[in-house]
């Protein structure tokens, strides 16, 4: 471990409610490994203990758009909004962990105990239908199209087939979005 990502100084390592992290000892961030973060995830219990043995500290607002560097690998974190839902935005590297500002984890540990996680996978769940969905009709409409630029059927229709095609693709692609 380096120095505090946000502030610089000295990092030391803290076991809270039998959880290992890494503490900022002058604005009190923490440093949760990723296999931390999944066991919180999964249990309140844990939860419950961590959230009374951490220091309570309202989150502060953040401050800006300022990419930290991994308290572990010294590499930029990526800035993500926790749970996607939570509006929380922490620092993360995929190797090493989360960086949680002061105050921030135990916000974390609100936004999942109020159920927050699961609306987030619900989310996912829904963005990854429609997505599935508007590719089939993609799809459907790519293979109309051919369909009907080759078939010798519509050689000679008058002015209006490249609006009535229009038309056909627009209506297959609303079935394919609605019934999927
Ligand atoms: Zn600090
Ligand atoms: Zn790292």
């Amino acid at each position: 471990m380096t120095a505090c990502p946000r502030c610089s100084a000295a990092v030391t390592q803290k076991t809270y409610a039998g959880v290992d992290l890494a503490e900022c000892s002058r604005c009190q961030g923490l440093f949760a490994s990723p296999a931390v973060v999944a066991s919180l995830a999964e249990s309140t219990e844990l939860r419950g203990a961590l959230h009374a043995a951490i220091p309570s500290l309202s989150p502060q607002r953040d401050p800006g758009a300022k990419y930290l560097h991994c308290p572990s690998c010294d590499k930029l974190m990526n800035r993500k909004v926790f749970g996607r839902v939570s509006g929380i935005i922490v620092d993360v590297c995929r190797d090493h962990g989360v960086w949680f500002d002061g105050g921030e984890l135990g916000a974390v540990l609100d936004f999942i105990d109020r159920g927050g996680l699961a609306k987030a996978k619900r989310r996912d769940e829904e963005d990854r239908v429609e997505a599935q969905h508007a590719q089939k009709a993609a799809l459907v409409r790519e293979r109309l199209r051919e369909a009907m630029e080759t078939s010798p059927r519509h050689r000679g229709f008058g002015d209006d087939r490249p609006i009535r095609a229009q038309r056909v693709l627009d209506f297959v692609e609303d079935l394919y979005l609605i019934f999927g």
